[in-house]
């Protein structure tokens, strides 16, 4: 069956199914969790599109990095756009601390949403939301 609709129609229906969602849902969807795409080599464990995270994150390598060899309590070094951690990590291990990562200094504490900057206020650490204007406090590393 063929369904034509008059030109306008599939918007409308669009802008109705989007004002039915909880504004939550809503801002949630926006940002799609990158997955770490990992894979162990003898005794390390590497991330191939660990600069491609980056990116989509928009914080520097230096940061999480720190950030990872706290949590995972080894070295870890980057090798172009790949990560390379000491040790063998599965990529459940691995997804849980980028997770981590995103949740506590990317993602808005308020609104969930992306874009954020840490900026550092009189020796304070704090998550800077350009959508909403909420800053949160965040643990210096
Ligand atoms: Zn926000």
């Amino acid at each position: 069956m063929l369904i034509i609709m008059e030109q306008g129609e599939y918007e409308k229906l669009l802008e109705r199914a989007y004002s039915a969602l909880p504004k939550e849902a809503l801002t949630k969807e926006r940002f799609e969790m990158p997955v770490a795409d990992s894979f162990i080599q003898g005794q390390k464990t590497n991330v191939k599109n660990f600069g491609s995270i980056l990116k989509t994150i928009r914080r520097e390598p230096e940061h999480m990095l720190k950030y990872i060899t706290k949590e995972i309590g080894t070295q870890a070094t980057t090798q172009e756009d790949r990560l390379v951690l000491n040790g063998k990590f599965t990529s459940k291990q691995v997804n849980d601390i980028f997770t981590n990562y995103i949740r506590m200094y990317v993602l808005c504490h308020e609104c969930s949403r992306p874009d954020t900057k840490i900026a550092d206020e009189h020796g304070v650490k704090l998550l800077k939301c350009e959508a909403c204007g909420a800053s949160s406090p965040v643990k210096r590393l």
